[in-house]
């Protein structure tokens, strides 16, 4: 009977915390710029506010890289901010080529970021909520 409760908390639990919850997906980068031994290997980190939410593959030798990873996380909330974190991948240590961050809004959006050092990151996210 104890652990049939401690699950019903656990779902209850559960049910109040998962308002939200993003879908990131089509992910793609256009003329990232080239390092010095003329190889951008690029990949992508995906933060949700103070969460990490992995990294995409490296896409070898390539300035125009598509990503097929998506990244979902249900304990998102509207307003948290997205951080995207594009990585070019070296031998000794990768190169941070840029950061995207936006505040999620409900629905579905499609963004084009400008990466510091060169080059565009594309992106889409779906944000549903449950209370809508
Ligand atoms: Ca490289």
């Amino acid at each position: 009977m104890a652990s049939n409760l401690s699950l019903l908390l656990l779902v209850l639990g559960y049910l109040t915390v998962a308002q939200a919850q993003i879908r990131l997906y089509n992910l793609r980068a256009s003329n990232l710029p080239a390092d010095i031994l003329g190889t951008t290997d690029g990949y992508v980190k995906v933060f949700c506010g103070p969460a990490s939410l992995g990294k995409t593959a490296v896409r070898n030798n390539n300035v125009n890289p598509w990503w097929t990873e998506e990244f979902s996380y249900f304990k998102a909330q509207e307003n948290d901010v997205l951080r995207l974190e594009v990585y070019d991948r070296d031998v000794l240590f990768d190169d941070l080529l840029g950061v995207c961050q936006r505040q999620l809004r409900p629905g579905t959006h499609e963004h084009d970021c400008f990466l510091k050092k060169g080059g565009t990151l594309h992106y889409a996210y779906t944000l549903s909520t449950s209370h809508q």
